[in-house]
């Protein structure tokens, strides 16, 4: 690419970074938490319509994904569970397709009086956006279109076919991503702008979500000794599966991608319900569980593992010995990722970043999944995740960094020219 031609898609980024803040701030007004996306994705599909784009708003259909490899299991309801993918038609086709792609849906809030200012009425200070989703990920999701918005400044268009994948059920399933997968969806690279704090997403961890569903006995506390308190006993279990969580780090050196990483397995209990009254011993306690497993660290084994814990705590409890737990998959079955077979992208990626930042592109061994692994395992796709400064996702406060943002947004615009060159707008005027 010509310097002149980089100059002026980053002063088109610039120019267009007031309005792309702005729709980045109405799409973080949707509350779209998993099942209430349908507003956000009509929102999308409307920007989308906008940009010339030819729209497939699809609902997942379970049936059509279930035997696929990377399904997680679904215990909710897909009734409202719409995908929305734009395409942009090149006239030339002289260049490399791309995939880009974002999830619309969000994480609960949590406790709003924790919020310092609502979690969906976008708050802007000089440096920063704060609101839910707005670091994870609906900044990244409009800069999708904010990059494109710029190359269109410039006079041009991707001299390749562009989709825009606007996805939901990233943040428990993937689902969403796989049944764009299933649709047919190709390109030659996908570009993922999760806030990746301006690195390059090198591997990441797979995810399983299982509950653990506890029995015990229910008597009149003034009788507790006869009973068998199901809460107390779950505790029980919880402490054997963070010795499990610590058996896997110990063997982090057997996994290359994540050898020099602290802490990469990370086991959370994320929600518990149990008992029914304070004077009655619980017959009943259930929690949630989120854990990590490594590239390469088979679903299949990892589960047996898990079951085999829960087995053996339970033998240290009298009750539950007879009467063991139940383990229940409720979500993520996500394998591992690994970056590979990726140098074209890469490079083009790298050298995007280097011309806006200044500075080599850092890689990161991520703790956390992404829906970068469909593209990449059962896609055959590279697939980059790369993306704004955030803090505090999943968290109170979630922000993104307004100067991160729109040079994220630069280097992706950069990208996009290099990977799938350009043409004019106008279909008389020579090409580039
Ligand atoms: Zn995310």
């Amino acid at each position: 690419m010509l310097d002149s031609q980089a100059a002026a898609l980053v002063a088109a980024v610039e120019e267009g970074f007031d309005e792309q803040l702005s729709l980045t701030e109405q799409l973080v007004r949707f509350a779209s938490t998993r099942g209430e996306e349908q507003a956000a994705q009509t929102f999308m599909a409307a920007l989308m319509t906008k940009r010339g784009m030819a729209i497939d708003h699809f609902r997942i259909e379970l049936d059509e994904i279930r035997h696929l490899p990377g399904f997680s299991p679904a215990h909710i309801s897909y009734d409202n569970a719409y995908n929305v993918v734009g395409t942009l038609r090149a006239r030339t086709a002289r260049g490399r397709s791309l995939i880009l792609n974002g999830h619309v849906d969000v994480v609960p809030t949590g406790p709003l009086d924790m919020w310092t200012t609502p979690p969906f009425e976008p708050h802007r200070t000089q440096d920063w956006l704060y609101g839910r989703g707005a670091g994870d990920m609906k900044a990244g999701l409009i800069a999708c279109l904010a990059a494109l918005d710029a190359i269109g400044r410039t006079g041009h268009r991707p001299a390749a076919d562009v989709f825009v994948q606007s996805v939901v059920e990233e943040e428990c399933t993937g689902n969403g991503a796989l049944a764009c997968l299933a649709r047919g969806y190709r390109a030659d690279a996908v570009l993922i702008p999760e806030p990746l704090h301006e690195t390059l997403l090198r591997a990441q961890v797979g995810v399983i979500w299982f509950q653990v569903k506890v029995r015990g006995i229910p008597v009149h506390v003034a009788e507790a000794g006869a009973g068998a308190n199901a809460i107390e006993a779950a505790y029980g279990i919880m402490a054997a599966l963070h010795d499990l969580e610590q058996a896997w780090n110990d063997r982090k050196g057997n996994h290359a991608s994540h050898a020099h990483v602290g802490h990469p397995i990370n086991l959370n209990v994320g929600r518990i319900a149990g008992g029914d009254w304070a004077s009655s011993v619980p017959a009943w306690c259930e929690f949630d569980v989120r854990v990590a497993i490594f590239p390469g660290q088979a679903i299949e084994d990892a589960k047996r593992e898990i079951e085999q814990t829960v087995r053996e705590a339970s033998r240290r409890n009298v009750f539950l010995r007879n009467n063991p737990p139940e383990v229940v998959y409720n979500g993520f079955e996500a394998e591992g990722y690994v970056l590979k077979d990726a140098d074209a992208p890469v490079a083009a990626l790298a050298s995007a970043h280097q011309t806006v930042f200044g500075r080599a592109l850092d890689e990161t061994a991520s703790t956390a999944t992404t829906d970068a692994r469909f593209f990449g395992l059962y896609g055959q796709m590279p697939a980059l995740v790369y993306g704004p400064r955030a803090e505090l996702i999943h968290g109170f406060d979630e922000r993104v960094d307004l100067a991160s943002l729109r040079d994220v947004t630069k280097a992706m615009t950069l990208f996009i020219a290099e990977w799938c060159g350009l043409e004019s707008l106008d279909d008389d005027a020579g090409e580039r």
